[in-house]
């Protein structure tokens, strides 16, 4: 039997990537969408603050895997709506106390020559580690990767299915995996750090994350969009509106109907009724199921118990000088790995000495910056709201990153600040409703 999709309506609550990604699917297909969005603008995490003369993207910084999105646009019969550009060195690494800075190219040979000094043999090991994350990642992408799963028995049950050869990796951490390949705690640290950006630690990560190392430096890469990530966001709602897509900003679901155990319709904050054929909902599943539906599942008290991952601490510098001798994108770790990491996810102490990741978005991004300024942004994993409620330290915070910063680079850049936002984990999970502004 085949339904007619013609005329059904469907409502998207969220902007998000995903919505707009399924928005633009279903469209293409023949349904009717509109898309609500509790923001004023579209994009979600992935989104843009425009200041003091300055752009930044406030969520991702790049990206992997493009050619999901070479499919995405396949399947809908467009041209992919942004330009992308590979980043080469893909990221810097840098230790405190430090003056060598890793650049982590592509190029096995240029790699392997920063490593030289502290782990000889590195061009053998990585050769065998990437052919395992390779084996891992082609034997998983269809099969686990890009299936869903509504159940841990049906997750265990697929996972079984899984080349045996890789049992292993589900009975390891990141860290583990990555320690019996090389030596030196600077390869060890520089190839797990990762897991850091996924939300957790390479210590609590499953091994069978290493699948990113060879995604990011054989299969295929990292990317920046031209312009800045946000102009991914722009051409999906362009693409959208081509479709007669429908958006309505500010308009936030707080309540829902239903009728005989089946969803009748949601309502916004200025109870006004939202009635359609099918809804999908972007937003995060555990708050809203919790927040709206009101499950007694997803009560705060019970998501509390489950685990989760750390927050963010996101800021915004607009600086009135280049800084030249700054990549796209880097990372600054200490000499505490793993005290560190013990630390970082439940312990708001261990934010005296934060790891961080800092992004200079006008490198590639010109317009993103007046002319002879730059804008960067720093992300720092920190407790997410269950562990740090209070961040009326934030300023502090953020001013022993700079301070830290401007010490490695050699130059203090307090006075070049002309434009300073700050997202704490209040922020983040106030504008995009996360619990505990987890993942
Ligand atoms: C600091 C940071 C850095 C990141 N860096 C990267 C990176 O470099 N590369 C990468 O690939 N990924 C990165 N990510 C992850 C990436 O941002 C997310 O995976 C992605 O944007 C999630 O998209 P989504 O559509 O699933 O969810 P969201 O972007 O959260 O979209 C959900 C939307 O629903 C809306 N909404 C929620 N509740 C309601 C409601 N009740 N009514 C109406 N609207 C509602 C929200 O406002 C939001 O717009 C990063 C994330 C963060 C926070």
């Amino acid at each position: 039997m085949t339904t007619n999709i013609n005329n059904k309506k469907v409502l998207i609550i969220g902007a998000g990537l995903g919505g707009l990604a399924t928005g633009l699917r279903l469209a293409k297909k023949g349904f009717e969408v509109e898309i609500l969005e509790k923001n004023k603008q579209a994009g979600g995490r992935l989104n843009q603050v425009k200041k003091d003369g300055f752009t930044f993207d406030t969520g991702p910084s790049f990206f992997s895997m493009s050619f999901e999105f070479e499919e995405f646009a396949k399947s809908c019969n467009i041209k992919l709506p942004f330009e992308y550009v590979e980043l080469d060195p893909l990221y810097s690494v840098n230790f405190s106390g430090s003056s060598k800075t890793y650049q982590l190219y592509k190029n096995i040979d240029k790699l392997a020559a920063q490593f030289a000094d502290v782990e000889p043999d590195f061009k053998v090991k990585f050769e065998k580690y990437i052919k395992k994350s390779g084996a891992l990642f082609h034997d998983t992408v269809d099969l686990v990767i890009k299936n869903n799963f509504d159940s841990l028995a049906g997750y265990v049950f697929t996972l079984m299915r899984v080349n045996p050869v890789h049992l292993p990796v589900l009975f390891k951490s990141f860290y583990d995996h990555v320690k019996q390949h090389f030596s030196s705690p600077e390869a060890r640290q520089i190839i797990s750090l990762v897991a850091f950006f996924l939300g957790r630690t390479p210590f609590d990560t499953m091994a069978i994350y290493s699948l990113l190392s060879y995604t990011e430096f054989k299969h295929d890469g990292y990317f920046n969009v031209k312009g800045g990530m946000y102009k991914i966001v722009e051409g999906l709602v362009k693409e959208l509106e081509k479709e007669n897509v429908k958006f309505h900003y500010n308009t936030e679901i707080v309540d829902y109907s239903e009728e005989n155990g089946k969803l009748e319709s949601f309502t916004d904050q200025n109870g006004k009724t939202w009635k359609s054929d099918i809804f999908l909902v972007n937003s995060d599943a555990a708050w809203f199921r919790g927040n709206i539906f009101k499950r007694e599942k997803y009560a705060e008290k019970k998501l509390d118990k489950m685990s989760w991952t750390m927050g963010y601490l996101t800021f915004y510098v607009g600086l009135k000088c280049k800084l030249p001798q700054v990549n796209h994108h880097n990372y600054y770790l200490g000499t505490n790995y793993e005290a560190y990491a013990n630390n970082v996810m439940k312990n708001p102490d261990s934010l005296q000495k934060p790891y961080y990741y800092v992004n200079v978005v006008s490198k590639h991004n010109q317009d993103c910056a007046p002319e002879g300024c730059e804008s960067l942004f720093f992300v720092c994993p920190v407790p997410n709201l269950y562990y740090k409620e209070n961040w009326d330290d934030k300023n502090e915070i953020v001013n022993s990153i700079i301070t830290d910063f401007s010490e490695r680079i050699g130059k203090d850049i307090q006075p070049e600040i002309v434009s300073k936002t700050i997202y704490t984990p209040i922020e983040w999970r106030d504008q995009f409703n996360l619990h505990r502004a987890a993942d």
